[in-house]
């Protein structure tokens, strides 16, 4: 096995909390308000003395996310990460209402911004938009990426059911596009009443598959409904190896050649596997296995994937030594590793040292 050290390493998934989140998180965790995305944050919210081992778990991943200057650079020092892509954790700020979810987008983007100009060389960040209210999001997407310089957007899937296959959320796709934007989808728990349908022996809607099987729905719904035959150098990013799709390919395109629209759309020009490939690019996050990143590279190439690590939800070692001994080309790990996250978010590549 070879062991591919300095290997310069962008984590495109990193997330970040900011006190504006937190307190208006929390707030809605002490309500009655049913929401699977509130659970996390219950159970870090119970901060008393008789705080189960679980709880202090959850309350130390918060922790972390909150501190982005000494705890995570420590951490990426101690690991060799050159860079964060930061991202406002899910679900960002998509239970809000729209005033409170486009204010707490502004004043997340500010502080990323901040974060950034402090740390040029250790951190890049998406802006955080609002999908309750398109038309401010996509001026926000305007001054997060042009005034503050911020490499793309993220949106933690659904919004209160919603898909940004609606053409009301299109202003959002129109000013990334404009913006050369990429945009990120991060999972986040099923709706109601389609979540409740993964609670088995386990609760699936979460981290261990609905996230999987909710942003693998979002990104199909994009694929079918024309907004890559409307925006064509659109471009999408998805986490964890694509969400299972590219295991899907073939079969995605197989029945798609069977199926017909519904009534009020037209079939797209392109095949689900031809926009997957023209227009996806796909992140390691939470997925440190090599089998599956050898597929992935054979199926998609090496130019669509992205490493990431998911911090501080998974651990920086394990998913460091997957990249570093990931059994490709070096020039093609080169791509995953740093050279792809360069292109697609904006990021200067390492100035060359001279002498
Ligand atoms: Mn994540």
């Amino acid at each position: 096995m070879i062991v591919h050290d300095r290997l310069r390493l962008i984590a495109t998934e990193e997330a970040f909390t900011t006190p504006e989140q937190v307190d208006a998180m929390r707030a809605l965790a002490r309500s009655t308000w049913h929401d699977a995305d509130l659970r996390l944050w219950r159970e870090a919210s119970r901060g008393d003395d008789a705080a189960s081992t679980r709880t202090r778990i959850v309350s130390a991943i918060y922790d972390r996310m909150a501190d982005i200057e000494s705890g995570r650079l420590a951490d990426m020092d101690a690991n060799d990460v050159d860079m964060h892509l930061l991202l406002l954790t899910a679900p960002g700020v998509q239970l809000f209402d729209p005033d409170t979810a486009t204010a707490i987008a502004a004043s997340s983007n500010d502080r990323l911004a901040q974060a950034i100009r402090l740390h040029p060389d250790r951190f890049a960040g998406l802006a955080t938009v609002a999908p309750q209210d398109p038309k401010r999001a996509a001026v926000e997407v305007e001054r997060a990426v042009r005034k503050l310089g911020l490499n793309g957007i993220v949106i933690n899937s659904h919004t209160d059911g919603e898909y940004l296959d609606d053409q009301k959320f299109w202003p959002i796709f129109e000013a990334a596009v404009a913006c050369d934007a990429a945009v990120y989808i991060h999972p986040r728990n099923l709706p109601e009443p389609a979540g409740r349908y993964y609670v088995g022996a386990m609760d699936l809607n979460g981290a261990i598959f609905g996230f999987q099987a909710e942003a693998g729905l979002h990104a199909m719904r994009l694929i079918t409904c024309g907004v890559f035959d409307r925006f064509p150098t659109l471009k999408i990013v998805l986490g964890h190896l694509g969400e299972a799709l590219p295991f899907w390919l073939y079969r995605l395109d197989y029945m798609y050649r069977k199926y017909p629209a519904r009534p009020g759309f037209t079939k797209t020009q392109l095949l689900p596997s031809e926009y997957f490939k023209r227009n996806f690019l796909i992140t390691t996050s939470g997925v440190s296995y090599h089998p599956t990143l050898r597929y992935c590279h054979e199926v998609l190439s090496a130019d669509n994937i992205m490493f990431a690590i998911d911090y501080p939800y998974q651990e920086s070692p394990e998913a460091v030594a997957f990249m570093r001994s990931a059994p490709l080309p070096r020039a093609d790990l080169e791509k995953i590793a740093h050279g792809n996250a360069e292109r697609i978010f904006h990021i200067a590549p390492t100035p060359v040292k001279v002498g």
